[in-house]
């Protein structure tokens, strides 16, 4: 008799880029002969794929896995694996100090998820798509192998970096000194878990800059890019199956392909890619300011079907803060680097994330940083608490600013973004766009919820469907013509005009 395929519950806790990691595991547990179930009182073998970039992120990973804990004592599960970043910074404490932990599953060990569950690997099909997609009934989604080889060289900055101690992992005890150099490939199994029309590709993992905040590049490793072919042979494979916008993501996407030897990477990529044909919406997301280049901008301007969009975190605008952030630059300069942004690609929409209470961080540090959100005038815009993280070069660094005074400081921007956003958001009125349905709002069924080319999946605000038009239904995942008929502090509201293709 054949051992029975176990059921699995799978929780995904992060960024899209964890997100990706846990749609490969499901996908290489599913190809096993795993069945995956998305209530985890339902599960023999639970699954939570963590967060560890900040406080915060820690916290709620360390509550789900004790939540997932109590399906073993009480419930049905027989195994708990933990996966992601967490591993990577605490692997020895958390079978320590959670019991109920049988194995953990680092960032660059995506397939010992096998073992974890005790699965034999499956052949590869001889033929076919590697994907899957994953329908809501499947698992919960909260929020082949391309290792570092001959082809990969890494970037003398990264090496460089290397050498200095960068990604040294000696103030974190319990983790291991092996830095992750997984990268998925084409041919690797995944279950997608986004709406049917959307997908992420991951074009390259890790990261090489200094910033001295972050400790992604202890947790992820050193910057590598998949091979120009892999990412090009997956975004076909994922059109065939009837997806119509990819986002490219990657901890730094602008750095794409300068470990493989190409110039201008991530351009060569987007006009590849943007030649696939019905691929609708091609968007990426992560930009190094210092690294969007005149050909980039050329290349999103030339294609229709590249979004007119840009994500680009500058983290800060006082040149005191970005020099002790090790990322340079200052107001001035990111005020040209926007210029030059909208005159080579008219009307793109602009997203930046900036950080508040950095060491040292004095009160007329912060007036610059809001005197500049007021000149540049963003359209989506994320502030983040600084959070002090253990391993990273700010660690070090004298000045703690108060919480309270960071937390003040964080929602003064979110109210002067708010005003910002609200007076941009009324010159939508009146516009004609093409707009992405995703279905009925979660809010009310009367009301669906969609997005423009210029919002990026889950992040920005939503575009809300009040009125059908000529139509006497919708599709999720089919595009529309519509009319912004209102305007909120970061939503819209429209009216269908038509079907477009
Ligand atoms: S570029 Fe981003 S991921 Fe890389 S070190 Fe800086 S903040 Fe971290």
């Amino acid at each position: 008799m054949p051992k029975p395929s176990p059921t699995v519950g799978f929780v995904s806790l992060g960024c899209p880029k964890n997100l990706v990691d846990s749609e490969v595991m499901m996908g290489l547990l599913d190809r096993a002969g795993a069945r995956l179930t998305a209530r985890p009182e339902d599960a023999e073998i639970l699954v939570v794929n963590t967060c560890s970039f900040i406080d915060t992120a820690k916290q709620e990973s360390v509550s789900t896995i004790l939540e997932m804990a109590r399906h073993k004592t009480s419930g049905r599960a027989k195994k708990l694996i933990v996966a992601g970043c967490l591993v990577e910074r605490y692997r020895d404490e958390i079978q320590k100090n959670i019991p109920e932990v049988d194995a953990v599953v680092g960032t660059g060990e995506l397939e010992s998820i096998l073992e974890a569950a005790g699965l034999n690997p499956a052949p590869a099909p001889i033929s076919g798509s590697p994907f899957t997609i994953l329908t809501s009934t499947r698992a919960e989604v909260r929020s082949g192998k391309e290792s570092q080889s001959g082809t990969h060289k890494g970037r003398p900055e990264g090496d460089a970096r290397e050498r200095s101690g960068r990604f040294l992992r000696d103030a974190w005890a319990g983790a291991s000194s092996t830095l992750p150099t997984y990268l998925y490939d084409e041919t690797t199994p995944r279950l997608l878990s986004t709406p049917r029309a959307s997908a992420y590709i991951k074009i390259a993992e890790g990261c090489d800059h200094p910033c001295t905040f972050c400790v992604i590049p202890n947790l992820r490793g050193k910057f590598r890019s998949r091979r120009f072919e892999s990412v090009v042979a997956e975004a076909e494979q994922l059109v065939a199956r009837g997806v119509r916008e990819i986002t490219l993501i990657g901890q730094d996407t602008t750095c794409y392909g300068e470990d493989l030897g190409l110039r201008d990477g991530l351009a060569t990529l987007l006009d590849r890619l943007a030649r696939i044909p019905n691929l609708k919406w091609l968007r990426f997301l992560y930009a190094y300011p210092n690294r969007i280049t005149g050909k980039l901008l050329e290349t999103i301007a030339q294609h229709d079907n590249i979004c007119k969009y840009l994500d680009l975190p500058l983290q800060h605008a006082s040149p005191d803060v970005l020099k002790r952030m090790k990322r340079g630059a200052s107001a001035d300069i990111f005020l040209k680097t926007l210029s030059k942004v909208r005159a080579a690609v008219p009307g793109i929409a602009l997203r930046t994330s900036f950080i508040v209470g950095f060491p040292g961080e004095s009160s007329s540090d912060f007036e610059v940083l809001e005197e500049f959100i007021k000149e540049a005038s963003f359209d989506w815009l994320g502030v983040f608490n600084y959070s002090h993280e253990e391993g990273s070069a700010a660690y070090a660094l004298d000045a703690q600013v108060p919480h309270r005074t960071i937390e003040s400081r964080r929602r003064r921007l979110m109210k002067l973004q708010q005003s910002i956003s609200r007076r941009a958001k009324k010159n939508w009125v009146g516009r004609e766009l093409t707009l992405l349905a995703e279905g009925s709002s979660a809010e009310t069924p009367l009301l669906w919820e969609a997005r423009t080319e210029f919002h990026a999946p889950e992040i920005d605000g939503k575009v809300f469907i009040n009125d059908f038009g000529p139509l006497d239904d919708l599709e999720p995942g089919h595009f529309y013509r519509a009319q912004i008929t209102e305007s909120h502090d970061y939503d819209l509201v429209a009216r269908i005009l038509s079907a477009a293709n």
